[in-house]
């Protein structure tokens, strides 16, 4: 399988979804570390390719490291530097964002050069708003809630980095950032752009930045509705890994180009 998949494409980017795909927890897939160096032999460019908002490049980075995984910092890519992309483009530079997030969100809007503020400590005084973005943030509080909400319906939308509802924790499924999302949404009454998978937007930014076209792009994740829906969306090659959601995937949901049974095989 291996050879055959590898042998007749002329890829030169790999988007390497990471929970479930690399890592399950805090658990490196086996075999994991050993298909990112084969990619490298190879020459094709590995592209850690999260929608978690929540890390920095480098702290995503770091956990990839210490699990053996091998991978830089410029070669993660995350939804809150889709986002903070996204913003870059869209946002009057006078303005400045006030966002719900934690590191992440925060590192790349300052990577971006925006202005940019916490709900919590951001005052109207300090500066107007030229839009409102979200990503997953523990901390969150009612307060922080309410101001995000009315900032929104002042500027009539916000961005999401990410839509996923609920995410696996150590004891059963825990909020995501789609959550918060619908939240906003129900008292707002508008609806968020969305920066990470399922939507184009976010491997159009990874092909910018990492100057590749469509058809020398692979796409590897677990989730047929997140990463699979993703590649198909954009016309991207697809492979699916059985490991994290993987394993319970009905072949009838079945989308991918390849299926396997983890990167090991690939
Ligand atoms: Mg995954």
């Amino acid at each position: 399988m291996r050879m055959k998949i590898w042998a007749a494409h002329r890829w030169r980017l790999a988007l390497l979804d990471l929970d479930g795909t690399l890592y399950q927890g805090s658990q490196a897939v086996p075999g994991a570390d050993a298909f990112v160096e084969r990619l490298r032999i190879s020459g094709v460019q590995p592209v850690f390719f999260t929608n978690n908002a929540t890390r920095t490049p480098q702290q995503v980075a770091d956990k990839l490291g210490s699990l053996g995984i091998k991978a830089h910092p410029e070669e993660v890519c995350t939804s809150a530097q889709a986002a903070a992309d996204w913003l870059r483009q869209h946002v009057d530079p006078d303005k400045g964002i006030v966002y719900i997030g934690m590191d992440g969100v925060e590192a790349a809007l300052q990577e971006a050069g925006m202005r940019h503020a916490h709900v919590r400590s951001w005052h109207p005084d300090d500066f107007q708003p030229g839009a409102a973005v979200m990503g997953l943030d523990t901390s969150v509080t009612y307060a922080d809630l309410a101001v995000f909400c009315r900032v929104v319906v002042g500027l009539r939308r916000f961005v999401l980095t990410n839509p996923d509802v609920a995410l696996p924790g150590d004891g059963g499924l825990q909020p995501g950032n789609g959550a918060f999302g619908r939240l906003v949404e129900a008292v707002t009454g508008v609806g968020p752009v969305v920066t990470g998978k399922p939507e184009p937007y976010f491997v159009d930014y990874a092909l910018r930045r990492f100057g590749a076209a469509r058809d020398e792009v692979v796409l590897i994740g677990d989730n047929p509705r997140t990463d699979i829906a993703l590649g198909k969306r954009c016309g991207v090659h697809t492979i699916r890994v059985r490991t994290g959601l993987g394993a319970w995937v009905a072949s009838s949901e079945d989308e991918a180009d390849w299926v396997v049974d983890s990167v090991a095989d690939l």
